[in-house]
């Protein structure tokens, strides 16, 4: 019996490692525009490893011995030249057509006066690297995915603005898209029930963030959730949060004064970030000494 126990744990761990990876992935993507033919076959392959699995169990039960050891490895040999084989054939797809990349997604910032609780570990989809195309120098280009609250009209891929276009706000004048070799993958709005307050700028390219405007940073902290986080007061009651940055870039501190346009760091996915973006923000109001920024009212910046 020992054999056949070892040879139903590790069916049960090549079920379980790609259920992770696939479920909570590409599955658990569909709703970020997984393709639908990952979607199919991750089901498909599922339904399959529970009808090995049945079987299996029931043979186990009834016999042990050789049979059910052949039956189990027959099993396991399935599942495992199945889930490879889908791999394969996703990665050989997605390097053929740009698919689609899966959304970020931030947790809601309180509105209450107590600090953001930590996030959840992120449990979104990795995005396959080759599937989400940056372009550079071209203006705020929307990334070639489905984009939530898109801010304006324009096809994959298109520039919706230029790259250095600005933005008054309170007679605090700020750039649209403080990042470079970037996206947009996510504008301001309700996504998934819940209130997105920001933009998001998604790089694979190793962009940069940048300061939105003159001002002095007022939080330049680590976070569970928002990774590495600096928020910049400009004054009238004005502030931006950038969240995720890979690292600080030197100087980058509580207290510095930045002028719009200083790197701030490179873009990153630190904190509950499923892929390199930059979670962007517009803030205003009354900045407290409790809740600092998460006491703040977000604004859409494009709304400005
Ligand atoms: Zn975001």
């Amino acid at each position: 019996m020992k054999f056949l126990l070892r040879l139903l744990r590790r069916l049960l761990v090549m079920l379980i490692v790609p259920a992770i990876f696939l479920a909570a992935g590409w599955y658990g993507g569909s709703k970020y525009g997984a393709p639908p033919a990952v979607v199919g076959a991750v089901d498909n392959v599922f339904a399959k490893g529970r009808a090995i699995l049945t079987p299996i169990l029931g043979e186990a039960a009834r016999k042990g011995g050789e049979a059910a050891k052949t039956a189990a490895q027959q099993g396991s040999d399935y599942v495992v030249g199945t889930v490879e084989q889908m791999i394969k054939d996703y990665k050989e797809r997605s390097e053929e057509e740009p698919g689609e990349a899966p959304e970020t997604q931030e947790g809601e910032t309180p509105d209450t006066d107590e600090p953001a609780p930590a996030e959840p570990p992120a449990t979104e989809p990795e995005p396959q690297p080759s599937a989400a195309p940056v372009q550079t120098g071209d203006g705020i280009v929307l990334c070639k995915m489905r984009i939530s609250n898109q801010p304006r009209q324009g096809a994959p891929g298109s520039s919706i603005g230029a790259a250095d276009e600005t933005t008054t706000y309170k007679g605090v004048t700020l750039l649209l898209m403080p990042a470079t070799k970037a996206c947009l993958s996510s504008g301001y709005g309700y996504r998934n029930g819940k209130l997105h307050k920001g933009v998001d700028y998604f790089s694979d390219r190793g962009g940069d963030v940048l300061a939105a405007g003159d001002g002095t940073i007022v939080e330049a902290v680590s976070r569970s959730d928002y990774g590495n986080m600096v928020v910049i007061d400009h004054g009238n009651g004005v502030y931006t949060r950038y969240a995720h940055l890979a690292r600080f870039a030197s100087g980058v501190k509580k207290g510095a004064a930045v002028t719009m346009g200083q790197t701030l760091g490179p873009i990153g996915k630190s904190g509950a970030a499923p892929v390199v973006h930059l979670h962007y923000e517009v803030l205003t109001g009354g900045y407290g000494t409790r809740a600092k920024s998460f006491g703040l009212e977000a604004v859409d910046p494009f709304g400005l």
